[in-house]
């Protein structure tokens, strides 16, 4: 085989396996070997520039970066659905669209997909051209982001059409959302509001790299162009399917509008079971001949009919605005609402977001407010009804000082939240960056609560976490709810975490942006602290997943005298700042490429331990079961949902035992 047809073989290979694992979510291979085979790709490619094929699997990361979006005039336009609320609606429809065309009408039932739509052109069987839906006539190239999404295939398979435009929406799963959002909060970031307006922010990203990193899915619904000889909408999603698209498995051929009504009320009931968000239903007339007749009207086409779910929506009256300052000094705004009832839970507080946020929707104090569940934690409030507004209330003025150290807020350039810079003095950021370093997945200091922090700090006993190795129990034991035993308990973990490896050291000093997955890569690449003092911007941002705003923000924070004094005072108390010996010497590349989920409790070490163990060893650690992951290490009392999953995708369960037996 000459290099060609070599490079040629594993683009063909890889395209597959992507294929299989992200399109089919049943990988054959492992991430590992996929990776290996991605890494002899790439540098067969680099020796072989004239081999280059920009739909190259290799160029699935991204990197590519795009100042302005060019605008595209759709061939076809890009239509919005009309939308129906009820059973007479929906035979209201039935009945106008009988009357326009002869014979039996069937229907094909799909789940509406809550994200951003998208046009994809292909051409001989590659993605030429991805264009957002803008206003309908004409939107934004956007295909270098897009190629970076894994279930938008590249190049098709079979028998597809010369050209054609397919259509669809780009979702952002829950679980992928979830997982962006709680490192965000960790590094101290705001976090996203909702995956919908995510899902389409990730689509106008500059740098495609950025966009490779968001777990993003593409779900298609819609073939226009050449059809070849596809004569039901049933089928084309069916040949979608064969051709590579990802297309998902409850859309349902129906032949009454009582059966798009059952359909209608299992996924309202269902639809939270799903991996991502959906709003409704769409009902589109199966027959492709009759939708032609049926045609469009200005602004939808009459073959299609929406069904909105109803929000879970109430009412309530704010009755006042409260500000949080967090760690980082952002300031949140809180509505501070009369109780009631929503989606089966109490809510009593809604998120306001920003300044801007109330300006926006125009929020004043008295008001009775509009509040909406959807895919977030945290109910928002999407609105004010106006009618019930009291004639002399005025609009809200946001805070200028910060609410607890009188400080002047600032707001920076292109972010939406204003921060208190009292970095030294503004009381919660002390107790919130202390309590940081504190937590589980920091410090983990036994015996220390959150409460007690703010009490130790309100005493005036420490003002920062090096002040802690300091704490004597004296000092300690006359404190509000301490006794003898609790006090020494608190000096005793104070002193235990001088064990607690660098990595998690790293993280609890509380750097903005260094969330628990970038220390991690921090510590692994320079070892110590004092490298990664002395590490430029530059030396930084070589560092794999490691972009210029951390970068930046870690110049920043070795740039603050007050932080290199900390570090130095933690050095001389004898806290972790450079990775063991002992842990150098442990690291294996044992469990390379194996993914690994634990469940149960464990009698030999801790599910903690056990999860060390296993990234120690080179392998990775998984919080959920899916087609990736090779083993289950099930201890005592496995959960019985887990259990059902690792059976039914046949991925083994080994014991607490066996696992360590793999590692001796
Ligand atoms: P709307 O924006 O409420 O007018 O609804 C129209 C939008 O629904 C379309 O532009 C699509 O982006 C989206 N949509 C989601 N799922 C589907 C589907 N299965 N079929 C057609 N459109 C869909
Ligand atoms: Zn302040």
């Amino acid at each position: 085989m000459n290099i060609e047809q070599q490079i040629n073989q594993l683009r063909e290979e890889l395209r597959q396996h992507n294929y299989n694992y992200y399109v089919l979510d049943a990988a054959v291979i492992s991430d590992y070997e996929f990776d290996m085979k991605l890494k002899t790709l790439q540098e067969l490619e680099k020796k072989h520039p004239e081999f280059y094929d920009p739909n190259s699997p290799t160029l699935r990361v991204g990197g590519e970066v795009t100042k302005n979006f060019e605008t595209v005039v759709h061939e076809h336009r890009m239509y919005s659905l009309d939308n129906s609320y009820s059973r007479e609606d929906l035979l209201d429809w039935e009945k106008r669209i009988k009357k326009l065309v002869d014979g039996e009408i069937n229907y094909t039932c799909e789940l509406k997909y809550d994200g951003a739509s998208i046009s994809l052109t292909y051409e001989e069987g590659v993605l030429v051209r991805a264009v957002t839906r803008g206003d309908g006539i004409q939107g934004d190239n956007v295909t270098t982001n897009v190629k970076t999404i894994n279930s938008v295939p590249l190049k098709l398979k079979g028998d597809f059409p010369s050209k054609f435009d397919i259509r669809g929406e780009i979702v952002l799963p829950y679980e992928g959302f979830a997982k962006m959002n709680q490192e965000r909060i960790e590094a101290g970031e705001e976090p996203y509001a909702n995956p919908r307006n995510t899902a389409s922010g990730s689509l106008k990203l500059q740098d495609s790299s950025e966009t490779a990193k968001r777990p993003l899915d593409c779900l298609l619904y819609n073939i226009t162009g050449n059809k070849i000889g596809i004569t039901s909408q049933i089928e084309s999603l069916e040949k979608a399917r064969v051709w590579g698209f990802k297309v998902p498995s409850e859309s349902k051929l129906v032949h009454s509008i009582d059966e798009v009504l059952s359909f209608v009320n299992y996924w309202d009931e269902h639809r939270h079971d799903l991996p991502y968000e959906t709003d409704g239903i769409v009902i589109k007339v199966n027959d492709l001949q009759q939708q032609e007749e049926l045609g469009f009207t200005a602004k939808a086409p009459r073959w299609a009919m929406a069904y909105k779910f109803k929000a879970e929506q109430a009412s309530t009256i704010l009755r006042e605005i409260t500000y949080q300052v967090g760690r980082t000094g952002a300031i949140t705004p809180v509505a501070n609402l009369d109780p009631v009832l929503l989606a089966g839970t109490t809510v009593k507080r809604a998120s306001l977001h920003n300044a801007d946020q109330i300006e926006k929707l125009d929020i004043r104090v008295e008001d009775t407010v509009f509040v909406e569940k959807g895919g977030e934690i945290i109910p928002k409030i999407i609105g004010v009804d106006f009618q019930k507004r009291n004639q002399n209330s005025k609009p809200t003025l946001y805070i200028t000082e910060c609410p607890e150290c009188n400080t002047p807020l600032i707001r920076k350039e292109g972010e939406a939240q204003h921060y208190c810079p009292n970095y030294k003095g503004c009381t919660p950021q002390i107790v919130g960056r202390i309590q940081h370093y504190i937590s589980r997945k920091a410090m983990d200091i036994e015996g220390l609560g959150g409460e007690t922090v703010t009490l130790l700090v309100n005493e005036g006993l420490i003002t920062n976490y090096a002040d802690l190795y300091e704490l004597r129990k004296e000092q300690v034991v006359p404190l509000e709810r301490m006794a003898e035993k609790s006090a020494d308990n608190l000096i005793n973990g104070i002193q235990k975490s001088k064990e607690i490896p660098f990595e998690r050291v790293l993280f609890a000093l509380g750097i903005r942006y260094v969330g628990e997955t970038v220390a991690k890569k921090l510590a692994k690449h320079y070892k110590s602290i004092q490298a990664i003092i002395e590490a430029t911007e530059e030396g930084l941002v070589n560092v794999d997943e490691i972009g210029i705003k951390i970068a930046q923000s870690v110049r920043e924070f070795f740039s603050i005298d007050e932080n290199k004094e900390l570090i130095n005072r933690l050095l001389g108390y004898g806290v972790q700042l450079e990775i063991s010996a002992e842990k150098l010497a442990n690291q294996t590349d044992t469990l390379q490429g194996q993914t690994f989920v634990v469940s149960g409790v464990f009698e030999k070490v801790s599910r903690n331990e056990l999860k060390k163990l296993i990234e120690d060893n080179g392998g990775k650690v998984s919080s959920s079961i899916s087609s990736k992951t090779s083993f289950v290490v099930a201890g005592a009392n496995m959960g019985p949902s887990k259990l059902e999953k690792a059976n039914k995708l046949e991925i083994s369960i080994i014991s607490e035992d066996e696992f360590l037996s793999k590692i001796k």
